[in-house]
């Protein structure tokens, strides 16, 4: 085995929601030739995989296989171009680097993300997005590992991205993405600042949580469903639907992921019996055997 891999790793702590159980494998490759090493002992051990950026969307149970987690594979490149900005990042890096350098630079685009935790894989991979705009939109080109750990460029027309959905993990970790930022002509701060206050205003920040549980079903709003029902603010254990957005999950203190499921499930049920709509989770309820990623 190799030095890098820890077992029987506690998970709650790498989550924003702060529930999770053990993995009993757990690396965090600081660059591309450990990532390989890393998913190479996968291989030779047939172990799930599931990776992991800043946990944002994630709530962890038991899982038996190894969590990689690519929050140190860091860094950020930069070419001026005429029109934009050329912009290659890894995929560990905080999404508020790019939020930060388009407030800089003055660019379209990632501002509209400020406020909410993530990696750039991890928005990648969830093609994350809010105001209108979503990660996918200028994203020129990436370079993903895949299971059998071959790096492979693929250009972002090629690859089919839609609302909180894209190809990975499935076809494996995402290790860098190129977007081409195009410089705006107004100042998108004042703009930031109202994304900011919207965001401060209908969200639960500041709380444990896991964002976005259900994906807004098509032309409704999966917050509007759930209020409906009576969700907001329903509470199973220690964790409940927050009283400020009825689709924001949060943890009351200690929560845990059989709770989880209980409510999800509570709120699924009345939902459909009400409006006859399945809602679909986006949030991720990694466990073993039904982990996005890497499958046995
Ligand atoms: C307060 C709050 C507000 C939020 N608001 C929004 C919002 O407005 N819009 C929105 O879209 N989301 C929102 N979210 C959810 C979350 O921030 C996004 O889904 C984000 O993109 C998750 O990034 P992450 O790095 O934490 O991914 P994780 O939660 O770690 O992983 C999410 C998924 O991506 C996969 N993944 C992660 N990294 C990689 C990689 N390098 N390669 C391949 N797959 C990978 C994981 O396997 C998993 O399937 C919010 C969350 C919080 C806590």
């Amino acid at each position: 085995m190799t030095q890098k891999i820890q077992t029987g790793m506690k998970l709650k702590t790498l989550t924003t929601i702060g529930i999770g159980g053990t993995a009993s494998w757990f690396a965090e490759p600081i660059d591309v030739s450990e990532l390989r090493e890393c998913l190479r002992f996968a291989l030779d051990n047939s172990l799930e995989v599931f990776p992991l950026g800043r946990g944002a969307n994630t709530i962890f149970g038991d899982f038996d296989g190894l969590v990689l987690s690519t929050r140190r594979l860091k860094g950020i490149k930069v070419e001026r171009k005429e029109k934009a900005l050329r912009v290659e990042v890894m995929a560990g890096t905080p999404l508020s680097e790019l939020v930060n350098l388009s407030l800089r630079e003055n660019l379209e685009g990632f501002y509209r993300l400020a406020g909410f935790p993530a990696t750039v894989g991890g928005a990648v991979a969830m093609n994350a997005g809010a105001f209108g705009y979503e990660t996918s939109r200028h994203l020129v080109e990436l370079e993903f590992m895949d299971w059998e750990s071959r790096v492979h460029a693929v250009k972002a027309s090629e690859l089919e991205f839609s609302y909180r959905s894209s190809p990975f993990p499935e076809m494996g970790i995402v290790v860098s993405a190129v977007f081409e930022l195009p410089f705006c002509a107004g100042s998108v701060r004042e703009e930031y600042q109202r994304v900011v206050s919207r965001r401060k205003s209908t969200q639960p920040i500041n709380v444990p949580t896991s964002g976005s549980t259900f994906k807004n079903p098509p032309g409704d709003y999966a917050g509007r469903l759930l209020e409906k029902v009576g969700m907001k603010g329903y509470r199973v254990g220690d964790v409940a639907f927050s009283d400020l957005h009825a689709n924001f999950l949060v943890n009351l203190g200690n929560g845990s992921y059989t709770q989880v499921v209980k409510i999800l499930e509570e709120a699924k049920r009345r939902v459909y019996e009400e409006f006859g709509i399945t809602l679909q989770e986006e949030v991720k309820l990694v466990e073993s055997g039904c982990a996005d990623g890497r499958k046995v």
